[in-house]
């Protein structure tokens, strides 16, 4: 996990001229300075700062202005945004608490508390509900991962930009069928107009690709990795000359190893038009019986069953070979890659150091907060911007 935190600074001599009136629907816009007053606050470097007093010209109110990295409370945004960095580095509320004390800085754990919930609340976007605005993507990468939250695990759904990785949302989920994973995707890929869903092979999302009429890219390391494990042990059946289901449909053995070694390099080298050659070996093995209800599948029916799931599965395994921008240039990876580096930075590393939420949305927020700070690598997030 990379993350660029910017510290928000303590200028006691900067003053942003008041634009609005803070009274109820005053609208006034003519401000006159009455007076210095001093705050005592927490900060690093100073104990105490001046503020002014304004008077409305129009309805006569006052209030104050503070000094940049000042607002109402006594902490100053400097501290409150050390609070946060340590909160995200991986220190409990408990431990920055301890920390900050060590260093002079009296600052309870309910207030890191308060201020890291009050940061992540004001992330932009990140909610199923309320995404960025106007933005969007040809394609959205979707996964679910859960965490332990009150002694519970919870579902977190998490969308990316299929293209470029950025976080979309990171959302509460209240299952994984896919009646639920449709409700979840379909306005996401709807807001931000996406053709094309990628996802791991979970049949769940195959449904939401079919039903809400996407184009639908399913991971090829998932399914590359699965399907080599099962051409292991399938293989190693087939060695040890235990099961003799591939006799009663007249299959030699050195053909179901030639065939299960055939799916191997096609697995790997996934060619759109090698779909016709799975049917081919798909329909040598298309009368395996299919066992008695709760007897073990043996291997004649196990085969079968695979080279009928890749051969279905072959146009959404290979859609990213064929998928290409107006240069010609293929637009996707075919990977799932950009959500699970999602899950494991911006979900799982921070969840590492702790055993668990207290409560689903402080979830929701550390994640999103945390994915937000991975989305301002280049410039730095400025804790600031996240603070009234
Ligand atoms: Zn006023």
């Amino acid at each position: 996990m990379r993350l660029k935190l910017l510290l928000p600074e303590v200028k006691v001599d900067e003053f942003a001229q008041p634009k609005r009136c803070p009274c109820n629907g005053c609208p006034g816009m003519v401000f006159i300075p009455r007076q210095k007053v001093s705050k005592n606050i927490l900060d690093t470097k100073y104990q105490e700062v001046s503020a002014w007093r304004y008077e409305c010209a129009k309805c006569g109110c006052t209030f104050r202005v503070y000094p940049e990295g000042v607002n109402k409370q006594q902490i100053s945004k400097r501290v409150n945004g050390m609070a946060i960095m340590l909160y995200i580095l991986g220190l409990s509320y408990g431990a920055v608490e301890i920390v900050l004390g060590s260093l002079g800085v009296s600052i309870g754990k309910t207030s890191v508390y308060r201020a890291v919930q009050s940061a992540s609340e004001k992330v932009p976007g990140m909610k199923q509900k309320k995404l960025l605005t106007d933005y969007k993507t040809k394609a959205v990468g979707a996964d679910v991962t859960s965490v332990r939250c009150n002694g519970k695990w919870i579902q977190i759904g998490i969308s990316v930009d299929a293209v470029n990785g950025m976080v979309l949302s990171i959302d509460k989920l209240p299952g994984e069928d896919a009646e639920q994973l449709k409700a979840w995707l379909k306005p996401i890929l709807d807001a931000v107009d996406a053709d094309v869903l990628v996802t791991d092979d979970a049949d769940g999302f195959k449904k939401v690709s079919d039903e809400t009429g996407r184009s639908h890219q399913v991971c090829k390391s998932h399914v590359g990795r699965n399907t080599d494990e099962l051409i292991d042990e399938l293989s190693a059946i087939i060695a040890e000359n235990q099961d003799h289901s591939l006799e009663t449909i007249g299959i030699q053995a050195e053909q179901a190893l030639a065939d299960l070694a055939k799916l191997r390099e096609m697995i790997h080298t996934r060619i759109p038009a090698e779909q016709s050659l799975l049917e081919a070996i798909y329909l040598r093995y298309a009368n395996a019986p299919k066992p008695e209800k709760g007897k073990k599948h043996n291997v004649a029916y196990r085969i079968r069953n695979l080279f009928m799931d890749r051969w279905n599965l072959w146009p959404r395994l290979t859609f990213y070979r064929t998928w290409k921008d107006e240069y010609g240039n293929t637009i996707l990876d075919g990977t799932n890659n950009h959500c699970e580096r999602s899950i494991g930075w911006w979900i799982k590393e921070r969840y590492r150091s702790m055993r668990g939420y207290k409560r689903e949305q402080s979830a929701l927020n550390v994640s999103r907060l945390i994915a937000f700070a991975g989305s301002r690598l280049s410039r730095g997030l400025n804790l600031a911007d996240l603070m009234a």
